[in-house]
Parts: C-alpha cells; structure tokens; sequence
C-alpha cells in the first residue's frame, strides 16, 4: 500500500510512453518528479499500435476512458485471410472482447496515446533536449550529467529511456542485441486510400514467410500497417530507418487486391529490424532502476510493449518509498510478469497463425485460436488486482503471488 516515508524526488530519464506514464502515477502518488527527455520537442511517431485489456484499463482508471475512445478504435472483429484472400478464421472483438476481459482492445496512434499521457505531466516537469550521458549515485542521492553539460540529482532514477537505455547500461553492462531474423515494416495510410476493407475490422494476412497486420486508427480515419518480413542479414537496430516500398511489393507480390492496394497506399513505409535482449536477472542498483523497453524490451508479436510499461508505472508508483528497497520490490514483482510476457513474444502471437502449407481453414483457425490462448492471460492480468493480492499474501507470510503462479 502507498508509502507513509517522505515524498521522495524522482527522476525518470524518457518521456516516451512508458516514462509520461510513470511520471503521471508518481505524482498521484505523491512524488516530485522531473522528467529528462533527449529529444527538442515532445511527441511520438504517428504509427499506430495496439492496446490489449491490461493497458486499457489502466488508462480508464486514470480518467482518459473518454478521450481514448474519441481518438483510437475499438475493432469489431479480427480477420486472419490467406495470400490468396480466403477467410481462415473470423474473431469476434467489440463487445465480446470487452465482456470477456473487462475493457476493450483498442487501437491507436501512438502520438494519440502519448498527448494524452503528455497531459497528465505539467510541462514544467518535462525538461526537453536533455539526453542524459550518465548516472551515479552521490552520498544519498544520484548525479545525472547531460549531453549538454546540465547536471541534477535526484532521490531515486527510474530509466524509462527505452530500448538503448543509457540507464540499463549503467545498471548491466554492455549486452548483445538478440536478432530475431525479421523485420518490420509500417507506417499509416489514409482509409480511403484501400477501399475494399471494412472501417472496423482489424486484418492479418498470412503466408509462409510474410504476414501484414492492418488496423484502423485515428477514429477510423486512418489504418496502421505492420509487415513482419524475413531478414536474410543482420541489419542495423534503428526505430528511424526507412524502409523500401520495393521490399514490400515483392514480399506481397501476387497477394489478394485487397493486399496490393495496401502495398500501393503504404509509400515508403518505416523499417524496424527487429531485436530483443536476454531478459535481466535484475533491473536495479541502489537508487536507480528500469521501466519500459529500458528494463523488457520485447519483439512486437504480443503486441504489448507498451501495455507492460504502463503496468511498471502502476507497480513502481505502489512501490516507490524513497529508498532502494522500495524499488527492489517493485522490480521482484515486476520482473517474472515481464519475463514471461518478453520470451512469449519471441515464438508466439501472430506467428502462430501461419497457415502450415495448404492447411485447411481449421489448421490456421487452431493456429489462431493458440495465439488468443497464448495472450488471454496477459490481457485479464490486472496489475492492480495483483498487487492487492501480493500485500495480502506478504501479510499473511506468503511469498508474493507473480504470474508464474497465476492461472492461464
Ligand atoms: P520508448 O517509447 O522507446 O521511449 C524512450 C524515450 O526515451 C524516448 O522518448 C527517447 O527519446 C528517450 N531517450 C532515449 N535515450 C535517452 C537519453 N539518453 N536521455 C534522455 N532521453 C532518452 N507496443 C504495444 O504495446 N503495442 C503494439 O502494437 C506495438 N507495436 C510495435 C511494433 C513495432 C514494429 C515495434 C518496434 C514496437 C512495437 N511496440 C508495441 C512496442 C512499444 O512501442 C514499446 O514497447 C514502447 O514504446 C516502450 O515505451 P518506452 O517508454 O519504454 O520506450
């Protein structure tokens, strides 16, 4: 339960999703927060990204049910189709899916989701331009020295500064980016540029190799695209590359019409050569820990990057007392959850529902229905509900209940 210890002062180097999120609950909770982000001005690339249960609902809970649902969509159905067109298997969303997990999957810009975040933080608290260079603890604080040569301190610092963490390599050392042999390609196109596609249907073509996941977005005005395509190399780690509208015509060639048009309206699309990490066997030293893709990055095949980092932010606001040990808790109740989610993400999700061969409908339809077996526990988990039960647990001189122990 909340800390009764003075209100510590908090820095959270990152102001992507995961770092806004954090520095919004700490301050509920009652901490000074101060947020370093590296970039001149504060945004997110206008791709689109998914949102499952477990992150929604915290949204809802933090008041942003409304202005969420203005500006992202709720998908009615998700569609798997072969190259060919043909329908493998239809799963109802909308309303089921809301029913069956208590808030819905949404899908949404991701420079939507972060405005919305952005506001929770006053901009006073966000310091822009301010790439942090390196982080040490000082008596009973740490120094933080920036790029620029500005300099602070901070009780504690929360490393929200993503997937080439500064933070994580002072905390772990230089580590090996994990290739997971594919790459993606995506971007947003306008809806009536693909005409043949249903405003509220979320679709994924499957081949051997190749699959494309689309999406509405931005109130049904735009859809998102994602083409998850092999890898011959290795390929720089980048979230800036941009990738070539020739690779996604060959990938798709012969592909149904509806495919085609994608393939037409997409231009040229953003590239992410997709890596992971080993997940760590700790996230923190002292006064400092990770939140986000800084502590868990993830290959996006789960779809759920950004839901576990808003999850963090839940715990490590519950946690947060000022001193390590707090943050040491937090990280042991954080970690097996978003160890289990990560290695998930690296064999599962859409990549099982690709169609073995000429696999009749039922043998993707298996693969599919896998897919949403592999992550219904990921969408009913409930951070809080769980934290609630880990206090109740620890009072009674249980060791704290982690997903490894949860039903599935
Ligand atoms: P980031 O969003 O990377 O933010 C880190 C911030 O730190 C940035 O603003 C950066 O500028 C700043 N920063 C970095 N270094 C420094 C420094 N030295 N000093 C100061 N600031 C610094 N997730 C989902 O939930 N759903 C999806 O559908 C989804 N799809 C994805 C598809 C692809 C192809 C990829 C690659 C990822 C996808 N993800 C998805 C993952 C999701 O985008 C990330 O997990 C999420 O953005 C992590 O948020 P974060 O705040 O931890 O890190």
């Amino acid at each position: 339960m909340p800390n009764t210890l003075p209100v510590p002062h908090v820095a959270v180097v990152g102001a992507g999703l995961g770092g806004l999120a954090a520095a919004g609950v700490l301050l509920r909770a009652g901490a000074t927060v101060d947020v370093y982000e590296q970039a001149p001005v504060l945004g997110e690339a206008g791709v689109g990204m998914h949102l499952g249960s477990n992150g929604s609902r915290l949204l809802f809970r933090w008041g942003l049910e409304e202005a969420l649902r203005a500006v992202a969509v709720r998908p009615d159905a998700l569609e798997v189709r072969a190259p060919d067109g043909r329908l493998l298997v239809r799963r109802p969303m909308g309303d089921t899916w809301e029913k069956e997990y208590g808030a819905p999957h949404l899908t949404v810009l991701r420079s939507d989701l972060h405005a919305l975040l952005a506001d929770r933080v006053p901009s006073g608290r966000i310091h822009l331009g301010a790439r942090l260079k390196s982080v040490a603890e000082d008596g009973d604080g740490v120094r933080l020295r920036f790029a620029d040569g500005r300099q602070t301190s901070a009780d504690l610092v929360v490393g929200a500064d993503g997937v080439h963490s500064v933070v994580r390599r002072a905390v772990a050392g230089e580590e090996r980016p994990v290739f997971s042999g594919s790459s993606a390609l995506r971007g947003v196109v306008p809806a009536a540029d693909v005409p043949g596609l249903a405003p509220d249907t979320m679709y994924m073509w499957v081949g051997p190799e190749a699959r494309l996941l689309v999406a509405p977005v931005d109130a049904g005005r735009r859809l998102t695209y994602v083409a998850v395509l092999p890898e011959t190399g290795l390929v720089e780690e980048s979230w800036s590359a941009t990738g070539e509208a020739a690779a996604l015509a060959a990938a798709f060639d012969g592909w149904h019409d509806d495919v085609s048009s994608m393939v037409r309206a997409a231009g040229t699309p953003g590239r992410w050569a997709l890596y992971d990490r080993e997940p760590l066997p700790y996230w923190g030293r002292g006064r400092t820990t990770l939140l986000g893709d800084a502590a868990h990055p993830m290959l996006p095949h789960h779809g759920q990057g950004a839901g576990q980092a808003l999850e963090d932010a839940v715990a490590l606001a519950h946690f947060v007392d000022g001193t390590p040990d707090g943050l040491r808790r937090y990280e042991e109740f954080r970690r097996p959850h978003t160890t289990r989610v990560q290695l998930g993400s690296r064999g599962g999700g859409a990549r099982k529902a690709r169609p073995a061969g000429d696999a009749p409908a039922g043998g993707a339809g298996g693969g599919l229905q896998q897919v949403v077996d592999d992550l219904s526990w990921v969408h009913h988990y409930d951070v809080e509900a769980a934290l609630v039960e880990s206090a109740a647990g620890a009072q009674r001189g249980r060791p704290a209940r982690t997903s490894e122990a949860a039903d599935v």
